[in-house]
């Protein structure tokens, strides 16, 4: 359990931040920067700090120049409208509009404070452009932002999940931990506390059952405790129950923490069957990087949240191999019985599959147009026909990233109450309240942005309205 209790009780906290990932760490610089006490509570053990934060590669950024650790430009324009494509307009503009201006001082703000980037990346995507790559990933930066915090006077303490919030008229008046009574003061508090997609319950009352079938990519601390408070106490609700990102994983990943090394990248080289031996959607859609975040949604919507990728010897040399060994078998029925598939079933679909592919090689390196033809649904791109033994199979799961459901916010990152106003010493981080500017859908690194964006804000603004002087 926590140390120093006495410390934690008896001081009467400038600054209480809940949760110590990207958002929480960013909020608690900032606000001891500029001259505020702070204390950082976290509910995991030390060794598992940082949430979702640990998992990550990279964040977002917008500059209208190259810079140390981007490439060329990606101006505010271009980036709105790549959040506008993907969220298909659902976001607070103003809100979104902040994040992305804002993001442009994000790495350089960061590097000062410890985190190391990646030269620029070059190659597929062009990812070196939009994304600053963490070096050392985010495991690496936060253990430099909480070396830093802790350098500047920020107390952090572990194993010390708020149970909850004394709120009163929007105006919270201390919190509580987990199996203690006893009240921590704070002149400002700032949730920065993640979404709740390791709640499978509470997911459960978006998606139904299914939710039990879901593996959690990322931290079993991230409960939405905090957010389920939040709301019962008349914070405004933000975003839909069942909005998430989600991926397709490996099934034999843990149930929680698998992280991105859980990813299977092969489905545009494959066949994807549900449990049934039956294709569901075209595999071949687009290239992977702009595909890979619907298929979680997609397994997840086959009876019993579980597919299979089906591949030859030359499908399995297309992609990046996998953490996990693929399950292999020299006759597709083979494969199929070591897969707990139907075998008979399975080679009908995929000798329907087969007969259905375009005469001569594909080329992946482009939209190749290589379609089947007869099939529903087709195979639009790189249909190959499966074939050439020994075959390989991956069972896939749905892999819950983080939800999207959170607070609402305005752009001092204030909490909004269900009758219109802002709370009067409570904000909201990151994943809690990423809804408002991700309404759905996805863009690589921008769950890093919202963090780092309004954690400093967040942190700015329980020290200016302290009367704290901020940058
Ligand atoms: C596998 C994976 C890869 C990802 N890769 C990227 C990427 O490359 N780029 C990107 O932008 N995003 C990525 N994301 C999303 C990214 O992780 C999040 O957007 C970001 O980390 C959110 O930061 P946060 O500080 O809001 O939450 P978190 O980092 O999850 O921190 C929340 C913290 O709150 C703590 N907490 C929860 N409840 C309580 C409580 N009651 N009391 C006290 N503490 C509590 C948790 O233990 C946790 O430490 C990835 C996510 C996963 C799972």
């Amino acid at each position: 359990m926590y140390t120093n209790k006495e410390i934690i009780f008896s001081t009467a906290w400038d600054v209480v931040v809940i949760g110590a990932g990207n958002a929480g760490l960013c909020a608690a610089i900032t606000a001891a920067e500029a001259g505020c006490s702070v204390l950082v509570i976290e509910a995991a053990p030390k060794d598992m700090r940082g949430g979702n934060t640990r998992h990550t590669r990279n964040l977002r950024a917008m500059h209208d120049e190259p810079t140390d650790v981007l490439t060329d430009a990606y101006t505010f324009e271009e980036y709105f409208d790549d959040l506008m494509r993907v969220t298909k307009g659902i976001t607070n503009q103003e809100l979104a509009a902040l994040t992305l201006r804002e993001s442009s001082a994000l790495t350089a703000w960061l590097s000062e404070r410890g985190v190391r980037f990646q030269p620029a990346l070059s190659g597929t995507l062009n990812l070196g452009r939009t994304n600053a790559f963490f070096l050392g990933g985010g495991r690496a930066l936060l253990n430099g932002l909480c070396r830093h915090a802790e350098k500047i006077g920020v107390h952090l303490i572990y194993d010390a999940p708020v149970d909850s919030l004394d709120i009163d008229d929007g105006f919270c008046r201390g919190l509580t931990l987990e199996g203690d009574t006893r009240v921590i003061h704070a002149k400002k508090v700032i949730t920065t506390a993640g979404g709740f997609e390791a709640n499978l319950d509470w997911l459960a009352e978006g998606w139904g059952d299914a939710a039990k079938n879901f593996l959690v990519r990322g931290t079993p601390y991230n409960k939405g405790h905090m957010l389920k408070d939040l709301i019962d106490q008349g914070a405004k609700p933000v975003g839909e129950l069942d909005q998430c990102h989600a991926v397709a994983i490996d099934a034999r990943a843990p149930k929680y923490d698998g992280g991105i090394a859980s990813r299977i990248d092969g489905v545009p080289f494959s066949l994807v069957v549900n449990k049934n031996a039956e294709r569901f959607y075209d595999e071949g859609e687009d290239f992977w990087p702009k595909r890979y975040a619907i298929w979680g949604r997609l397994v997840a919507a086959q009876p019993d949240q579980i597919a299979y990728a089906l591949l030859d010897s030359d499908g399995v040399k297309r992609f990046m191999p996998s953490v996990f060994t693929p399950i292999t078998a020299d006759t597709i029925e083979g494969l199929a019985e070591a897969l707990s598939l139907d075998p008979k079933a399975t080679a009908k679909t995929v000798a329907a599959f087969n007969a259905a592919c375009p005469e001569g090689p594909i080329d992946q390196s482009i939209l190749d147009g290589k379609s089947t033809q007869g099939l529903r649904p087709e195979k639009t791109n790189w249909a190959a026909p499966v074939m050439k033994p020994p075959f390989y199979g991956f069972p896939l799961r749905p892999g819950i990233t983080f939800t999207y459901m959170g607070v609402e916010v305005n752009d001092h990152a204030q909490i909004i109450f269900n009758d219109g106003k802002p709370a009067g010493n409570l904000y909201a981080a990151g994943e809690i309240m990423a809804g408002n500017v991700l309404g759905q859908g996805y863009l690589a690194g921008i769950g890093m942005t919202i963090g780092g964006v309004f954690g400093r804000i967040a942190g700015r603004e329980a020290a200016r309205t302290l009367n704290k002087s901020v940058e």
